[in-house]
């Protein structure tokens, strides 16, 4: 007896952007709204779920430093085997999937097993961040590279960053609350100057969003006065100094 094969649905890995709705893309908005089954991470925004369908079958998977989460082999495995019954699958990922959101090896995982995989980008924390608190990353008086780094992965110690901060230079570390320390002081002993200036910035692009400054050596005291809390971006460099884009919106401000 023949069994009929289902038709494969597709995987779509999605960038859901750093949390403010409106900067989902018009692509991953569509997907969202029309999607049967949403497979997330925790830090995709209830304002962004809220656009599914009421029928729609929403599964967390939710990745955070501290609570329980699905292993990595099992989210692979739970979309293969939806795609493989015949579910097109919106793997809805905070800001973009193939920033250190673990899009790499869901595709791979989808590949290995002949599931279709489409990647919808999203707007990376660095860059939503960036926009929200008004730091350019790049400018032509203070900055002509950028580098994102993760600060979480194990054996930091190991990492060779030197060359990605100092003049010139921006870095944007993901994931660095939990080791502001180590990394303050694995840069300074790279040879940064204490005193280059450091900008924290907390849940950005959402409402309660908090831009917080220091220098390099008070990095992680400012992390801890001021209890930040993940997600929350670190950005290394001339620009994370007061802009003059920050001075003259206050100007604006003060003679309004
Ligand atoms: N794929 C995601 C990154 C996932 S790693 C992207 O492209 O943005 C998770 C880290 O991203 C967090 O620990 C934090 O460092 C950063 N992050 C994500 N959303 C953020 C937000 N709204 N504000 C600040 N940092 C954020």
């Amino acid at each position: 007896m023949i069994h009929p094969v289902p038709p494969v649905g597709t995987v779509f890995l999605v960038g859901a952007g750093p949390g403010d709705p409106d900067l989902l893309t018009l692509r991953a908005a569509r997907l969202i709204m029309q999607a049967g089954l949403i497979v997330h991470d925790g830090l995709v925004d209830p304002a962004i779920l809220a656009l599914a369908r009421p029928t729609a079958q929403l599964v967390s998977v939710a990745k955070s430093r501290s609570r329980h989460t699905m292993p990595q082999d099992e989210i692979n495995a739970l979309l293969v085997r939806e795609a493989l019954a015949g579910k097109d699958v919106v793997r809805l990922k905070g800001g973009d999937p193939f920033v250190f959101g673990r899009g790499g090896e869901e595709a791979e995982a989808c590949h290995a097993a002949g599931v279709p995989v489409q990647v919808v980008p999203g707007i990376s924390a660095a860059l939503g961040a960036a926009a929200a608190a008004q730091i350019p990353l790049t400018h032509r008086d203070h900055a002509s590279i950028v580098s994102f780094v993760a600060g979480q992965c194990k054996g930091l110690s190991d990492q060779d960053w030197s060359g990605l901060a100092g003049k010139g230079r921006t870095l944007v570390i993901y994931m660095g609350l939990a080791t502001a320390e180590a990394i303050s002081e694995k840069l300074m002993a790279d040879g940064l100057a204490p005193e280059v200036p450091v900008a924290v910035i907390e849940r950005a692009t959402r409402p309660d969003m908090r831009v917080l400054r220091s220098s390099l050596a008070g990095l992680s005291a400012l992390v801890a006065d001021k209890k930040v809390k993940s997600p929350a971006l670190i950005v290394i460099g001339e620009v994370a100094g007061e802009s003059e884009l920050e001075l003259r919106a206050l100007a604006l401000e003060v003679a309004k």
